[in-house]
């Protein structure tokens, strides 16, 4: 058997080691260790940093013509490494290889939007109360960017962040989530064989150590987290200095089947949104509210549907519907939300329990009826393979539930009536709302949720707008 590999941090165009505690990566559909990593003392924060410090004012001076060629061949080199990169992400998180294979192509899709998006950066000029004076307002790069990034989308979370800040003219310190190091590692290989300049892009391995190591850095001049909303507190709370922030947190987001939805399309909305990568996706959805006329109607389809997915190892089988979780945690949270619900009168309808597949975290994708607010399905984000279901009978009150949670990420509707999808669309507390569809996140628009869902947007020209910052230059030219 071949040695566990060491995975190590790329600082300054070189592969280093640091001295932290080493930490074994497990591969979530067999139990078996795959990589190792150290979780990153200061002193290696401090040296990537450094690097990112040293690279910004040769980045931020390019051309903004000559950073769109280096994020396209970024783009170019990594539609040509997918498999590469996926294998990594199946194999310390889980996803089928196939949908891990759709994200690095939209890894690569973001690298040639901020690629585009970097020549068009535009400032403004503003009239002046006073004659021969001229106010510019300039849009300029943030400087250096520490970003975390967590396991359930592991190159694609780094790479809204990576190519909107590169795009920017900013220069980054990144990392990911310790239990998805891997592909990480694979992706910076590829971002050092397309030519991305010394220091300009840097990235540090560890778990709470590192996070903590580089959010309270007194040399950022911003951060960029996604992931629980626990940490994302945390880390609010721990800057040591005053720095802009942006925050892709949790969500327990709603979907609604009004009386004029099309219930085929909201079933398969639902089992698209609700189960895919395992429902682990933080607009995943939790909470069904349906309308009563088609409420036993729903879940039974929604049961069969859900019933029939595979699960499987995605690795040995490219195809399968489901992996396995990423992590303990997710199982045992999986399993106390259901079992919650059953003990406070909630009807299983599939799943509800782990499944012993050769010692993987599998659990059953699982629908369970019935469910109130009270219960943890009814408000609490699972981010596992499960959906509470829950009947209404008038608009109002549908929209007062799928509001009521301090969750404000992205929200589903299924009407056909232009009243019912247009009303449902404007009274729901959401970032994202999607209405006939279950894909609000597209590249060119941005994403970003509210309440306690986090702030800022990524996406689209608003998510290289979160890596610039405005300059006032207020000229006299005339005395
Ligand atoms: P998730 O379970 O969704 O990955 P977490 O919030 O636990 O969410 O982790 C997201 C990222 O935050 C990971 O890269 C993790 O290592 C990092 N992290 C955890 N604790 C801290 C902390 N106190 N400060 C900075 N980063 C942290």
């Amino acid at each position: 058997m071949s040695p566990i590999p060491l995975r190590r941090n790329f600082i300054a165009d070189s592969w280093v080691e640091s001295s932290g505690p080493s930490l074994d990566v497990v591969n979530p559909a067999t139990g078996q260790p795959v990589a190792r990593i150290q979780d990153a003392d200061q002193a290696t924060v401090d040296e990537a940093v450094g690097a990112a410090r040293a690279a910004l004012p040769g980045w931020k001076g390019t051309n903004p013509h000559k950073r769109a060629v280096v994020l396209h061949d970024v783009g170019r080199a990594i539609s040509e490494d997918v498999d590469k990169i996926a294998v990594e992400i199946t194999r310390e998180m889980g996803k089928p290889l196939d949908e891990a294979r759709g994200e690095v192509r939209k890894l690569a899709e973001a690298f040639h939007f901020y690629a585009e998006e970097t020549t068009r950066v535009f400032g403004y000029t503003i009239p002046n109360n006073q004659d021969g004076f001229l106010s510019i307002v300039e849009k300029e790069p943030i400087g250096v960017v520490g970003a975390i990034t967590p396991w359930n989308y592991p190159v694609e979370l780094i790479g809204w962040k990576l190519a909107a800040s590169l795009g920017a003219g900013c220069t980054i310190v990144i990392k990911p989530s310790e239990y998805t190091p891997s592909s990480a590692v694979a992706l910076f290989e590829t971002l050092e064989r397309a030519g991305v300049p010394t220091g300009v892009a840097n990235l540090v391995l560890g778990a709470g150590e590192a996070g903590r190591g580089l959010v309270r850095h007194d040399d950022l001049d911003k951060i960029a987290f996604t992931g629980s909303t626990t940490t994302g507190t945390a880390i609010a709370h721990s800057t040591s200095v005053a720095i802009p922030l942006s925050m892709e947190l949790g969500g327990s987001c709603p979907i609604i089947v009004a009386q004029s939805a099309d219930m085929k399309g909201a079933v398969a909305g639902t089992l698209r949104r609700g189960y895919r990568n395992a429902g682990q996706i933080c607009i995943a959805i939790n909470r069904a509210y349906v309308h009563r006329d088609h409420y036993e109607d729903y879940v039974a389809q929604l049961g069969q549907a859900v019933g029939g997915l595979r699960v499987g190892d995605g690795l040995d089988d490219p195809t399968v519907d489901i992996g396995p979780v990423a992590i303990p945690e997710i199982l045992e949270r999986a399993t106390q939300h259901v079992q919650d619900a059953v003990d406070k009168g909630g009807r299983l309808v599939t799943g509800g329990t782990a499944c012993d597949v050769r010692d993987g975290n599998y659990f059953t994708p699982t629908v369970v009826a019935d469910v109130t607010s009270e219960m943890l399905l009814g408000h609490a984000e699972t981010f596992g393979p499960v959906v509470g279901v829950t009947p209404f009978d008038d608009l109002d009150e549908a929209i007062a539930l799928a509001n009521a949670t301090q969750s404000g990420l992205a929200a589903y509707v299924y009407a056909t009536s232009l009243e019912e999808s247009l009303r449902l669309g404007k009274e729901l507390d959401f970032g994202n709302v999607a209405v006939n569809n279950v894909d609000a996140g597209i590249m060119n628009a941005p994403y970003g949720g509210r309440k306690g869902s986090g702030y800022g947007s990524e996406h689209g020209k608003e998510g290289l707008e979160a890596y610039l910052h405005l300059k006032h230059l207020r000229i006299r030219y005339m005395r």
